[in-house]
């Protein structure tokens, strides 16, 4: 089957199943044009909370379909590949956790979004790359348990006057930018702004001209003047902005900036997710409750 056929069926499935299929910016580019919508996590698990489709195909990590799942407990919620996880998110254990409360009495806990449903259900709120700082100044205690990102630690950290006590989990792939690559990217594109995600290495924001989550990144990519765009983030995300911002030219800051797990989904996984009703993510109750409590007090902030 080619890819006009599987869309087709994909189109059928959708309107008998009453689906709609979510995907992540990281996302292949053929995912990225089947998908309802296309966004970051956050945005993305809002759509599934608003949406009144029955099934969510969510084509992202594990993570972001059991965010979906939080928010949406009546729908289906579909991963199409189960093995999709995230790197960073498996970077710190609800057990884990519970031990370093226990050695901070008193502190708060603010996690980002990228991390297990166990651990957002232990946590006093999330956070997301776009709104850390904001909600972490919203909190009353002074003394603040970042998890599990230390870059994203790093970045708040900064600019806060809370203490900061970071956990030392990291993306794999947003680390792996060095100051070299900068370095190397301003000489090849003298007229481009640097753009890098605040995954990236401190000593990377400190050299990048913004430092800004997905979502800040495309607002920024269509009202800067600037015409040519460094990009330090997934190389996902270049086919977004360049759909957003077509006037504009765009370059990936290295080579090394692929997440493999963002690329195990395809066309077919998606057809198949839909035919078969397989890979549901679930979340126990249990764990919904306070996980839900985590998200929706952000959303209060935020
Ligand atoms: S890009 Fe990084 S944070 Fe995003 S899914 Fe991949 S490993 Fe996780």
């Amino acid at each position: 089957m080619d890819n006009r056929e599987i869309i087709t069926k994909i189109d059928k499935l959708k309107n008998t199943r009453n689906a709609v299929i979510l995907a992540h910016n990281y996302q292949i580019d053929e995912v990225q044009d089947a998908a309802d919508y296309v966004g970051d996590s956050f945005e993305l698990s809002r759509l599934a909370a608003e949406s009144d489709a029955d099934v969510i195909v969510f084509c992202g990590v594990h993570f972001m379909a059991e965010s979906a799942a939080i928010l949406s407990p009546q729908k289906t919620v579909l991963l199409p590949d189960l093995s999709a996880g995230c790197p960073l998110a498996n970077m710190i254990t609800a057990e884990e956790l519970q031990e370093l409360k226990e050695k901070h009495p008193g502190a708060a806990v603010a996690t980002y979004i990228n991390s297990s449903a166990a651990v957002k259900a232990l946590s006093d709120i999330c956070v997301t790359s776009a709104n850390a700082v904001r909600v972490v100044n919203s909190l009353e205690e002074d003394k603040i348990l970042f998890v599990p990102d230390g870059n994203l630690a790093h970045f708040v950290a900064q600019r806060t006057e809370k203490t900061i006590i970071p956990w030392p989990g990291y993306c794999i792939t947003h680390h792996r930018v060095s100051p070299e690559d900068i370095e190397k990217a301003r000489t090849e594109h003298p007229h481009a702004v640097v753009v890098v995600h605040p995954e990236c290495r401190p000593d990377v924001v400190a050299l990048a001209d913004e430092a800004l989550g997905t979502g800040g990144m495309i607002k920024y990519a269509r009202e800067t003047e600037y015409e040519e765009l460094i990009i330090g983030t997934e190389m996902g995300m270049l086919h977004r902005l360049r759909k957003e911002a077509p006037d504009k030219k765009f370059y990936l800051l290295s080579t090394g900036l692929i997440c493999p797990n963002m690329k195990y989904t395809t066309l077919e996984k998606i057809l198949s997710a839909l035919e078969n009703n397989q890979n549901v993510i679930t979340v126990s109750a249990e764990v919904r409750e306070g996980a839900l409590k985590a998200l929706q007090r952000m959303l209060s902030v935020s």
